[in-house]
Order: C-alpha cells, then sequence, then structure tokens
C-alpha cells in the first residue's frame, strides 16, 4: 500500500519545534506517512511575499489531510486571518476540540473529558459587512447563520456523541437575547436533536454555559455551538485541563481536514524550546483516530498521558523544569 501523504504545515513561533516533536513521535510508532512540506503565515510571507501561497492552498486540496503548527497573522489592515481563511475555502465546518485531565498537570479538575464541535465557518466570524463609519465613530459587522450550516454542524455532533457512546449534547445558544441568528440555530438544533433519542440533550444560555463550566465541568459531554461562542469556550475548556497546551483541534470538512493545536504561535516563548508539544501530539492522535488508525492513537496517548502521570520531564506549564525537546524524549522512549 502506497504511503499516505500529509500536508504540514509547520507555522510560525513555536510551531516547528511542536510540529516536528509530533511527526517523530508518529514516524516513531510507525505510521509510514509521507509529509508534503508547506509553508503559510509569517514563514511564507518572508519566502513568497504571500500569507497562504497557492502552492500551500494546492497541497491541502491534493492531500486532503494536513497536520498545522500555528501561524501568526500579522495585526494591521489588510490581513485576513490565515486560519478563518483556510476553514472558509476548505469549507471545514466542524472544529473539534476536545478536552481531557490528564494526571499530573496543575489543573483544578480531576476527571474532565468534553469534546467542545464548534461552527466553523458562520456567525459573526463569516467576515460579512465589516466597516468602519464616520470617521471611526461606528463599527458594524454581520453575524450570518443558516438553517443550513446549523443543521450540519448540529448533526455533526450528535453523530460523533453515537459513534464515541457519549450520552449527552448540550446545545449553547443565547437565543433570549440574540434572536434572529441564536434563535435559528436553537430552532434548528431542536429539530436535529429530536432525532437523536438516545442521546440526551440539553439546553443552555451560553453565559450561564461559562458559569457551569467552571463551578461543575464535570457535567459536560459534547457542546455544540456556533462560532465565536465555540471559540470562547474551548479556551475555557482547555483552561480546566492545565492550559492552551493541552489542547488540539481538529477542523473537518466534507472532503478535507486540517489537524492542529488549538493556541496560538505564542511569541513570548518562541525559540525557548520552553513550548509543551501535547497540543499538536494530541492534534496528530485525533488525525490518526480520523484516518482510523486506532491502535496508533491509543499508544501515543498512553505514552503522554504517562509523561505527564510520572512528571517525567515534563514542560513548565505543568509544572516541570524541562522543554519541548525533553519532553518528546520522553514520550519516544515509552513508544
Ligand atoms: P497564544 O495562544 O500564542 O499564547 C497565549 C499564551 O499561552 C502565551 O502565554 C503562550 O506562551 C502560552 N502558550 C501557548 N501555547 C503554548 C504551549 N504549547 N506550551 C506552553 N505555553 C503555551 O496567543 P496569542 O499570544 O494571543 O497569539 C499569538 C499569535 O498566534 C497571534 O498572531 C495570533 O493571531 C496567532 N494565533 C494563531 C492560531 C492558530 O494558528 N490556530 C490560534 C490563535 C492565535
Amino acid at each position: 500500500m502506497s504511503a499516505q501523504i500529509i500536508t504540514v504545515i509547520k507555522g510560525d513561533g513555536i510551531g516547528p519545534s511542536i510540529v516536528d516533536a509530533a511527526t517523530a513521535i508518529l514516524d516513531k510508532v510507525g505510521c509510514n506517512f509521507q509529509y508534503e512540506y508547506v509553508d503559510a503565515g509569517l514563514t511564507a510571507l518572508e519566502k513568497t511575499g504571500e500569507l497562504l501561497p497557492q502552492a500551500t492552498l494546492d497541497a491541502i486540496a491534493r492531500n486532503k489531510i494536513t497536520l498545522k503548527g500555528p501561524l501568526t497573522t500579522p495585526v494591521g489592515e489588510g490581513f485576513t486571518s490565515i486560519n478563518v481563511t483556510l476553514r472558509k475555502k476548505f469549507n471545514l465546518y466542524s472544529n473539534v476540540r476536545p478536552v481531557i485531565s490528564f494526571k499530573g498537570t496543575k489543573a483544578r479538575y480531576d476527571n474532565i473529558d468534553i469534546i467542545t464541535v464548534r461552527e466553523n465557518t458562520e456567525g459573526m466570524y463569516s467576515g460579512a459587512g465589516q466597516v468602519v463609519k464616520n470617521d471611526g465613530e461606528l463599527a458594524e459587522a454581520m453575524s450570518i447563520v443558516t438553517r443550513e450550516g446549523s443543521a450540519r454542524i448540529v448533526e455533526f455532533a450528535f453523530e460523533l456523541a453515537r459513534r464515541e457512546q457519549r450520552k449527552k449534547v448540550t446545545i449553547v445558544h443565547k437565543a433570549n437575547i440574540l434572536k434572529s441568528t441564536s434563535g435559528l440555530f436553537l430552532k434548528t438544533a431542536r429539530e436535529v436533536a429530536a432525532r437523536y433519542p438516545d442521546i440526551q440533550t440539553v439546553e443552555m444560555i451560553v453565559d450561564n454555559a461559562c458559569m457551569q463550566l467552571v463551578m461543575n465541568p464535570q457535567q459536560f459531554d459534547v457542546i455544540v455551538t456556533t462560532n465565536l461562542f465555540g471559540d470562547i469556550l474551548s479556551d475555557l475548556c482547555a483552561g480546566l485541563v492545565g492550559g492552551l497546551g493541552m489542547a488540539p483541534g481538529a477542523n473537518i470538512g466534507k472532503d478535507c481536514a486540517i489537524f492542529e493545536a488549538v493556541h496560538g504561535s505564542a511569541p513570548d516563548i518562541a525559540g525557548k524550546n520552553l513550548a509543551n508539544p501535547s497540543s499538536v501530539i494530541l492534534a496528530s492522535i485525533q488525525m490518526l483516530e480520523y484516518l482510523g488508525m486506532k491502535d496508533k492513537a491509543q499508544q501515543i496517548l498512553a505514552a503522554v498521558t504517562d509523561v505527564i502521570a510520572t512528571g517525567d520531564r515534563t514542560t513548565r506549564d505543568l509544572g516541570g523544569t524541562h522543554g519541548t525537546t525533553d519532553f518528546t524524549q520522553a514520550v519516544l522512549e515509552r513508544l
């Protein structure tokens, strides 16, 4: 069988160091992947004058599966977020962000196992109607929610819940105030949920959901919500299990999928060998599961779990004193 080709974007800042860690681990368990390396973000801008070169877009489309490090979007007018562009261009409508408790972290809670399913192309991030008027005195942006977009993300969440034998899906919304947009999302979500009587459905207003996540996070199983709420709630969830270094995300569409860390390029620690590579390693586990390579996914998860539980060469965000390379070596030695 020919090797599966994976497009790899190492990214900016801490990206290359944590992506190299993940590919070394994938190789160690014998995944037999062939990597096609392409650039995006600042690295691409410096090399080609473009943040998202056509060759990168072609590779993502051709290989269908991408492992990606974080990208820096330069602050300032004229630069649209590269991540938002990629999600829209490849119609990666679902953003799956799981968080689980790892023994040995400095997290405030144990026994957390939450998957946030975030709508990834609509809502406040649709990019529509962004204008600043009246000499900078008035700013407008449009939130776009469609029945089709809402139905497919809620279906995705319920199908995932069924596949992974999850018991409950919490629909998070703000339909009491955002009556048109969040209202349409909730109405559509209720229609979809009715087709899944085997799974408990709970509805929760987003502000209450934030409070409930902090007070009693164990009540959550799968969360499904619109783009902006999902962005915020998934970072909140990462904070429950030890921070952004532990948070992976999968952007999944019909034809393509991009697996990445939830966090950004962390310029404050870039080049210092301080980053926790778990985020991208866990994203590569999501990629293996997506590709049906469950055994290898389990192997890597067990090794990461053991490194963190025993505090063997863990990074500073996990309470250790070691760097990216030592942490990666500790994982590799267990495989
Ligand atoms: P950030 O996520 O890069 O960093 C936030 C904090 O978390 C920092 O203190 C950082 O040191 C820490 N952190 C992040 N990842 C870590 C890891 N693996 N190990 C240990 N600590 C870690 O957020 P920011 O500083 O607001 O953004 C920096 C840049 O990243 C911006 O240009 C932003 O646009 C971009 N960004 C990209 C993505 C993406 O590519 N998916 C996501 C978010 C932000």
